[in-house]
């Protein structure tokens, strides 16, 4: 359970002011161009140490992600791009740090541009975030004029622009190349990797694409030193967390948290357990809707941490935990979101293109219990098909969550199945 003075995002309900007055009395910006000093191998190295995982999904170490820059800053600029178009169904957590804590993410902007040898930064948000858009737009202002962006920024003798760039609505330009892509002013649509952004990112140059929170963690851990945040958490899964808990419980909420909470834990102590009581309880999405569900009996004793739930094949994501209670047709909850993968597909890839369709019309029989048993093999054979085997993880993430279902849901599957043909029988028998 994470101590108030361990929080990072101390304003993340906005009971106080979001201006730039108010985020340096909370400590923003504090120390930022003594950080600088201390040149880029120390920042690097610092993030390093703290054993900061990427909070946009994957968990990959940013520290690695951001030494695999080139270390010369040669004839090509270098670029941080910071993706802020959370469109991942059930995450709101980049969103409220834009609405209430802007400051943190500008100055780790400038801080983590400065390690990469970045002299912009550009933040891609989410078309349908106008009101953050503003929001942040005038957060940005307030940092230009104090001369904490722009030249010399913040007096460290390090020139830093930073750019706020407003998405259009589609779900695939969180995908780090889709997004490169449409900032580049093109159709949203995901590279073949390699090359990495790294080597060949925005406009053909080197650039690091980070998500909202990773880098707004930034600033805190230079100031309280890597080792404290690296103290919180469990092995390999260290530091705060922000988890944004929807569905069945009596009091949804966005919460920070240590990592590897145990997910009763987060749900009874800041979310009012789950509606009609933990026996209520019938699934849970972990993290956001590209990971597989998991069933009531897997959610005791569970760490919301990535590695912990890898093991138990499902994953920690955006750390959107959905739940769902009892009263939830559970089949229809997923084959709902095969819908939206189908609708979200760029169509670039064919098992993608193709698969997404295939797979939410059946999902839809099987909602309706028409299908026939042996088709939900099938079903899970076309989901292998698919995963692994895309440009982009969209398809995997299309795919999961219907294995999630097939693997711990398959009874109720069939018995659908048998109780529509035992209807259909008996209407015939009349
Ligand atoms: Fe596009 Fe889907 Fe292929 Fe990703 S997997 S590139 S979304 S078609």
């Amino acid at each position: 359970m994470l101590k108030d003075e361990d929080r990072i995002f101390t304003n993340l309900y906005g009971l106080e002011s979001w201006r730039l007055d108010a985020a340096r009395k909370r400590g923003d910006w504090d120390q930022t161009k003594d950080f600088i000093a201390k040149g880029r191998d120390w920042i690097i190295d610092q993030v390093k140490e703290s054993g900061l995982r990427g909070r946009g999904g994957a968990g990959f170490p940013t520290g690695m992600k951001w030494s695999f820059m080139p270390k010369e800053i040669g004839a090509r600029p270098h670029y941080l791009v910071i993706n802020a178009d959370e469109s991942e169904p059930g995450t709101c957590k980049d969103r409220d740090i834009m609405r209430h804590d802007p400051q943190k993410l500008i100055e780790g902007a400038l801080i983590a541009s400065f390690a990469m040898g970045a002299h912009a930064a550009y933040i891609y948000i989410r078309g349908e975030f106008y009101n953050e858009a503003m929001r942040l737009q005038a957060a940005i202002d307030e940092a230009y004029d104090a001369g904490l962006l722009g030249k010399n920024a913040c007096g460290a003798g390090w020139d830093f622009d930073l750019y706020l760039h407003r998405g259009a609505g589609a779900y695939i330009c969180g995908e780090e190349t889709a997004l490169i892509e449409s900032l580049e002013g093109k159709k949203g649509m995901p590279r073949l990797k390699p090359p990495f952004p790294a080597a060949v990112g925005l406009y053909g140059c080197p650039s690091t694409v980070n998500n909202v929170e990773s880098i707004a963690v930034v600033p805190t851990i230079l100031r309280r030193g890597a080792s404290w945040f690296a103290g919180l958490g469990r092995p390999k899964n260290v530091g705060t967390k922000l988890f944004c808990i929807s569905g069945h419980v009596n009091k949804p909420c966005n919460v920070e948290e240590e990592m590897g909470i145990p997910l009763r834990e987060l749900l009874e102590k800041h979310a009012g357990g789950v509606r009609g009581g933990w026996d209520n309880l019938l699934a849970v999405i972990p993290g956001g809707s590209s990971v597989p569900v998991l069933p009531a009996e897997q959610c005791d004793d569970l760490y919301m941490d990535f590695d912990t739930l890898r093991e138990k094949r499902s994953g920690l994501g955006t750390a959107a935990v959905i739940v769902m209670d009892k009263s939830t047709d559970i089949v229809k909850a997923i084959s709902r979101l095969s819908y939206f993968y189908k609708h979200e597909s760029c169509g670039q890839c064919t098992p993608c293109r193709e698969g997404t369709g295939w797979m939410w019309r059946v999902m839809e029989r099987m909602v309706r219990g028409e299908a026939d048993v042996a088709e939900i093999d099938i079903l899970e054979d076309v989901t292998r098909q698919v995963e692994g085997h895309t440009i982009c993880a969209l398809g995997d993430a299309a795919a999961w969550p219907i294995q999630g279902l097939i693997r711990h849901f398959r009874p109720e599957m069939e018995r659908r199945i048998a109780a529509r043909k035992g209807a259909v029988t008996a209407k015939a028998a009349e």
